[in-house]
């Protein structure tokens, strides 16, 4: 127990107080941290994971999946879009949009379980304390009921349910809830990692892309699932308008989901290979 004051190195928390074998209660930096930061200000920021490799490969592998999900299943609907604004004949096969969900589905299932790994209690500790099972379990299940859903859609196409016009409108709007919990519920574990980590101010940034590129994409799925009643309901012209938005958001998605994916290969870096800070040895 600290009975001085001991500021927190990262946040300024005053410590006094809190066990020295626990984490920050303001930001989850262990208090040891910050005690040895002050006797040695060479050691602060330092990341630690019991194993990092893992700790990297689920933070990667969580912030890299949706756009990897997204990009599998939107490349071959958007390269039709531009051939058909070109004027030209399909190049890019429809056959193989249905076997894209297979894959982004293995994809997902995949990134689950190597982040169900890297942040278990086994093989990680301390992150799995700071983290607790509930935020764990949140984003785990709605990553594999994604995986789940996708499954489910590419073997539904097999059948003579697959025939059907709307089908790939189905599909899709299936896919609206888990892909937007798996992204809400992916915000608290990077902000959590980062947190331990070095690279707190990455950890935020994609915290943020996380909550800002939900919006974006529940709004675009939205849209391109309601667009034949769209069309239906206000005519042609109106339709025009709402595809152009739909497509501005899906490029915005993809564009978020990236940046999202490339915050998480930086904090993974930085868990992998803790580092002194140089600025902090002057
Ligand atoms: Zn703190």
């Amino acid at each position: 127990m600290l009975d001085v004051e001991v500021r927190c190195v990262r946040c300024r928390y005053d410590l006094r107080g809190c066990r020295i074998f626990r984490a920050c209660p303001e930001c989850g930096l262990p208090a040891i941290s910050s005690v040895s930061a002050h006797a040695d200000p060479g050691i602060s920021e330092l990341s630690h994971p019991s194993d990092p490799g893992s700790a990297a490969a689920a933070v990667a592998a969580i912030a890299a999946a949706p756009l990897v999900a997204v990009l599998l299943q939107g490349s071959g609907p958007a390269m039709r879009q531009v051939d058909a604004l070109a004027g030209r004949g399909s190049s890019f096969p429809s056959q193989v949009e249905r076997p894209a969900w297979l894959v982004a589905s293995v994809a997902l299932a995949v990134a689950a379980a190597v982040a169900a790994r890297g942040l278990s209690e086994a093989r990680n500790p301390e992150l799995a304390a700071s983290l607790g099972r509930g935020r764990t379990v949140r984003l785990l299940a709605a990553l594999g009921a994604w995986s789940a859903v996708l499954a489910a859609a590419f073997v539904a196409s097999l059948t003579p349910l697959g025939d059907a016009q709307s089908f790939p409108l189905v599909a899709l709007a299936a896919q609206v809830l888990p892909s937007a919990l798996a992204l809400t519920w992916l915000s608290p574990v990077l902000a959590r990692v980062g947190a331990l980590s070095r690279n707190y101010r990455e950890a935020r940034h994609g915290q943020q892309s996380a909550d800002l590129v939900t919006i974006t994409l529940v709004a675009c799925l939205g849209l391109w699932v309601t667009l034949p009643a769209i069309r239906g309901a206000v005519g042609d012209d109106w339709a025009l308008v709402a595809w152009a938005l739909a497509a501005f958001l899906a490029v915005i998605t993809v564009l978020g989901l990236a940046y999202l994916a490339a915050n998480g290969w930086v904090i993974a870096r930085s868990l992998r290979r803790p580092r002194i800070d140089p600025r902090r040895l002057r």
